[in-house]
């Protein structure tokens, strides 16, 4: 739907982190524009807002910065950079709901917010997502886009006495089932988040040891962002050291599991025209990652069991 309403197309390009998953990407790929991948910043993963100004070209017509695990990317200063040149600002907030960035929800910076309930979030619908339009320049496309096209919207509203086919769109709503069994957690969204954050803090507290004596990288954040326990991540020395990390856990039935392959060394990057060698932070921390368990049924019990045995892995 951003990519839609931003009305890109093949002479466009948009800036992207490529440390990200491919729905990022494909969104805008779908419309035939081209993403044009940047590198990330070592303490987030997330795109780096330096990198930005260095990549736009009279085609650039989006930034889309990913608010990697829930930490905000670095907004003002991309939405400052965005206004001078005259950009539009999409965040993917897929992993960001309930997050803050300077006191307010991420989400709600760009023109546009993305989010999901894909089933790996913090809130769930099996599949599905919304939407933040910030920007009242796309309220009503917006609202016929996601309605195949139509002007249903104003119908139900009793502004027009029929609909029809008013713009280009899709089936983009929730059925009814779904919509209920998420609206459930949207209601209970405080506690789900509240437990996951005890659990990421005890994570975070029982591996604060194994830091300080050089074993491995627990995440970092800026002050003025307060993340919401999407993920729980470790940094490992290398990929054979994570590799061996993982076959230990999985020793201890622990499952831990990486990602994500760069966008750029993919096949479907390569196709686009990146290769290896690019973006080399990327590639070193996408090499390097280890995402823990994390979801709301986990209890603290099980978070010290996966400590422990990270624990053992290092010292034996
Ligand atoms: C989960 C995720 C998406 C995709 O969400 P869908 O609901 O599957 O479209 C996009 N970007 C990031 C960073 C994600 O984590």
């Amino acid at each position: 739907m951003s990519a839609l309403l931003c009305d890109v197309g093949p002479d466009d390009e948009v800036i992207m982190p490529s440390y990200t998953f491919v729905s990022t990407a494909n969104a805008f790929v779908l419309r035939g524009a081209r993403p044009r991948f940047i590198d990330i910043r070592h303490d987030t993963l997330n795109l780096d807002e330096k990198l930005i100004e260095g990549a736009i070209t009279d085609r650039t017509k989006v930034i889309v910065p990913v608010h990697y695990a829930g930490v905000g990317c670095e907004m003002h200063a991309i939405i400052a950079l965005a206004e001078r040149h005259g950009l539009y600002v999409v965040e993917d907030a897929a992993q960001a709901l309930g997050a803050n960035y300077r006191g307010r929800y991420l989400g709600t910076f760009g023109e546009l917010g993305c989010y999901s309930f894909h089933e790996t979030k913090n809130l769930i619908s099996g599949e599905g997502g919304a939407l933040a339009v910030n920007s009242p320049e796309f309220a009503e496309q917006a609202e016929s886009i996601r309605q195949k096209g139509t002007n249903r919207a104003q119908f139900l509203r009793g502004e027009v006495d029929k609909y029809s086919w008013v713009d280009v769109g899709s089936s983009y709503l929730p059925s009814e089932i779904i919509a209920a069994f998420l609206l459930a957690q949207l209601e209970n969204e405080e506690m789900i988040n509240a437990q996951r954050m005890e659990l990421w803090r005890t994570y975070h507290e029982a591996l604060a040891d194994l830091e300080q004596e050089g074993f491995l990288l627990r995440p970092q954040w800026p002050e003025h962002c307060s993340p919401n326990a999407h993920i729980y991540y470790i940094l490992t020395a290398d990929i054979d050291e994570r590799q061996a990390l993982i076959k230990h856990l999985a020793a201890h039935d622990i499952i831990a599991v990486f990602h994500y392959v760069p966008l750029h060394t993919s096949p479907m990057g390569q196709r686009l025209g990146y290769r290896q060698g690019q973006l080399p932070i990327t590639e070193e921390l996408a090499e390097r990652i280890l995402r823990l368990p994390l979801y709301y049924e986990l209890t603290e019990r099980e978070v010290l069991q996966v400590t422990d045995a990270i624990r053992e892995f290092y010292l034996g």
